[in-house]
C-alpha cells in the first residue's frame, strides 16, 4: 500500500465534496479521488435547484413550512413509493444543508423559494434556484476545498479513476486507481463511493433497463460505483424504477445528450401543436397538466420518442414554442436535420419523418374535426387552431434522462449492503451512486442535489465516528 488515509472518497462531485469536507472538519485525513480533471461532477450541467423546508429564505418570505409537510408532499408526488426512512432522513436535514451551503457562499436567486413548474408542484414553495445553476455550488465548494487541501487534511487526486476496491477478509481497506499510465494503491479505514449515476454508460442502461434513451451526463459518470460494488460483494436496488423527463430535443452539438429547448410545460405555455408517436398516433391530451402523467405517457411510446407537429398558421400565431432564436430554428429546418422537418404537404412530412402517411393524415383529420366542434377525443381542452395550412412542421422530441433511479444498495446508515442487506464493512455510498429510487417513483423538484449534498455531508460527519 502506498499511502494510508482515514477515508477515501471516490468522486469529487455534488455528494463527494461535502463528504470530504465534513470528514476533514473532524480532523480525519482524506483522499478525494476524481476521474475528471476538475472537481464538480454533474454540477457543470445541473440546474442546481435545491429543495428544503424550514429555510432562511422561507422565513424571509414569511412562508411557514416544516419537514413534516415536505415529507407529506413528497409521498403525494411519489405515490407513497421510495424508501421512507431515507427520504425522511434527507428531508429532516435538508434545511441544515441549505444553512451549510449559505455559509460556504452559495447563493440562490431570487433569495426566495419558488414552485418549479418543470416537475409536479409541492404545495408550498420550497425549491431554490442556484444563482448560476450548478456552478454556484461548485464555486462554494472550491473555496472550502482549497482551504482543506492547503491544510493537508484533504489530498485531492484529479484525473485519477478508481478501478477497484481493495478487500481484505471481506472489509474494504482501500482502492486501486489509475492516473495516466500509473496504478496507485491507497489504503484507508473507510471508502465512500460518490461516483454519481450511470447516465454515461449505454451498457448499464441496456443491462438494467433494456433501453438506451437520450441522456444528459458528463463523460466520467459511467456507473463505476455499480461495477466497483459488484466486485466488492455489494448489491443494487431499484432496478425496476424508471421515469424519464418529458420532451427534450436532441442537442445537435452533442448527440448523446438531450435537453429541453422547447416550452413544453402546459402551465408555462399551452400547446397549440399535437404530439404523435412513431406510429403517427396521438397518445395523450397535449395539455395534460400533470407532469407525472406526461412522463409516464412518453415512457409507453416506442423509443420514448414523439413528433411535435404544427402548421404555418400555428408557427405564425402561437407564442414561441422554442427558446432558441428564430434564426437558429430556421437553420435547423433549412439544414434538413432529421429531427427538424418542414414539408409542403402532410404526405411529404410523413415520408420525411418516417411516419405511416395514411395514419398521419387520419390522425390530423380526427384532431381537426374535434377541434372544429370543441370536442377532442383525448379530452384536450386547449384547441386554438386546426392543423391545416402548409408548410407543415414536425420536431422530434424525446423522453430523456438526467439521472438514474437504480444504484448501489445501502442501508439506513448509507452502508453498502449485499443482497441479504448485510453491510460490506468499510464501504459507504451517497449521491446518485445509490440511485434516486429511494426518493420514490416521481420527480421531487430539487430533491436530487439536496439529498446528494445532505447524505454526502452526513457520511463525512458519521464515518468512523
Ligand atoms: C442537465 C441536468 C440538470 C439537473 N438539474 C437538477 C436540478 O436542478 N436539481 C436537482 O436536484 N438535480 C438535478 N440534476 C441531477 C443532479 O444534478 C445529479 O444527480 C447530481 O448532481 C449527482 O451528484 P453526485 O455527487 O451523485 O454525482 P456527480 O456530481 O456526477 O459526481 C460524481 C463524480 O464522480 C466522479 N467519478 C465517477 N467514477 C469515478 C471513478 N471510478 N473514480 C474517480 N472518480 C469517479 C465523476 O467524474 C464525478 O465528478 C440534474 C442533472 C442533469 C444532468
Amino acid at each position: 500500500m502506498q499511502d494510508k488515509f482515514d477515508v477515501i472518497v471516490v468522486g469529487a462531485g455534488t455528494a463527494g465534496i461535502p463528504a470530504a469536507l465534513a470528514a476533514a472538519e473532524r480532523g480525519l485525513r482524506i483522499a478525494l479521488i476524481e476521474a475528471a480533471d476538475d472537481i464538480g461532477g454533474t454540477l457543470v450541467l445541473s440546474g442546481g435547484s435545491i429543495s428544503a423546508a424550514g429555510t432562511p429564505m422561507q422565513r424571509a418570505a414569511g412562508i411557514e413550512d416544516s419537514a413534516e409537510r415536505h415529507f407529506a408532499d413528497a409521498l403525494r408526488i411519489n405515490h407513497g413509493t421510495g424508501d421512507h426512512v431515507l427520504l425522511r432522513a434527507w428531508i429532516d436535514r435538508a434545511a441544515e444543508t441549505i444553512d451549510w451551503l449559505l455559509s460556504l457562499g452559495w447563493t440562490c436567486t431570487p433569495f426566495e423559494p419558488v414552485f418549479a413548474p418543470e416537475h409536479d408542484l409541492y404545495t408550498t414553495p420550497r425549491t431554490y434556484r442556484s444563482t448560476q445553476q450548478g456552478f454556484s455550488l461548485i464555486s462554494a465548494y472550491r473555496g472550502a476545498l482549497e482551504k482543506e487541501t492547503a491544510s493537508g487534511r484533504i489530498e485531492l487526486f484529479l484525473g485519477t479513476r478508481v478501478t477497484d476496491i481493495v478487500m481484505e477478509s471481506g472489509t474494504a481497506t482501500g482502492v486501486v486507481a489509475r492516473h495516466g499510465e500509473q496504478d496507485l494503491r491507497l489504503a484507508a479505514r473507510a471508502v465512500i463511493l460518490t461516483t454519481g449515476g450511470f447516465s454515461g454508460s449505454a451498457r448499464h442502461w441496456q443491462d438494467i433497463h433494456g433501453i438506451v434513451p437520450l441522456r444528459y451526463h458528463i463523460d466520467t459518470v459511467v456507473g463505476d460505483g455499480i461495477d466497483l460494488v459488484r466486485g466488492a460483494g455489494g448489491a443494487l436496488w431499484h432496478e425496476d424504477t424508471l421515469l424519464p423527463s418529458f420532451g427534450g430535443t436532441r442537442d445537435l452539438g452533442a448527440p448523446a445528450s438531450a435537453w429541453v429547448h422547447s416550452v413544453i410545460v402546459p402551465s408555462v405555455r399551452q400547446p397549440w401543436e399535437i404530439y404523435v408517436n412513431e406510429n403517427a398516433d396521438r397518445f395523450m391530451p397535449e395539455d395534460e397538466p400533470i407532469i407525472d402523467a406526461r412522463e409516464r405517457a412518453i415512457m409507453r411510446q416506442p423509443n420514448w420518442s414523439f413528433w411535435v407537429l404544427y402548421d404555418e398558421a400555428i408557427r405564425r400565431e402561437a407564442p414561441p414554442l422554442f427558446k432558441w432564436e428564430p434564426d437558429k430554428l430556421e437553420s435547423l429546418f433549412e439544414g434538413f436535420d432529421e429531427d427538424y422537418v418542414r414539408a409542403d404537404s402532410i404526405a411529404q412530412l410523413a415520408a420525411r419523418c418516417g411516419l405511416p402517411p395514411a395514419r398521419l393524415a387520419a390522425t390530423i383529420d380526427l384532431y381537426n374535426r374535434g377541434q372544429a366542434v370543441g370536442s377532442d377525443m383525448l379530452k384536450r381542452t386547449h384547441l386554438p387552431r386546426p392543423i391545416a395550412e402548409g408548410p407543415f412542421y414536425a420536431v422530434r422530441h424525446y423522453g430523456y434522462s438526467i439521472c438514474c433511479y437504480p444504484g448501489v444498495r445501502v442501508d439506513h446508515q448509507l452502508r453498502v449492503v449485499d443482497d441479504e442487506g448485510t453491510p460490506v464493512p468499510g464501504l459507504y455510498a451517497a449521491g446518485e451512486a445509490i440511485g434516486i429510487g429511494f426518493l420514490g417513483h416521481g420527480f421531487l423538484s430539487g430533491g436530487i442535489v439536496s439529498s446528494a449534498v445532505t447524505f454526502g455531508r452526513r457520511l463525512g460527519q458519521e464515518v468512523l465516528a
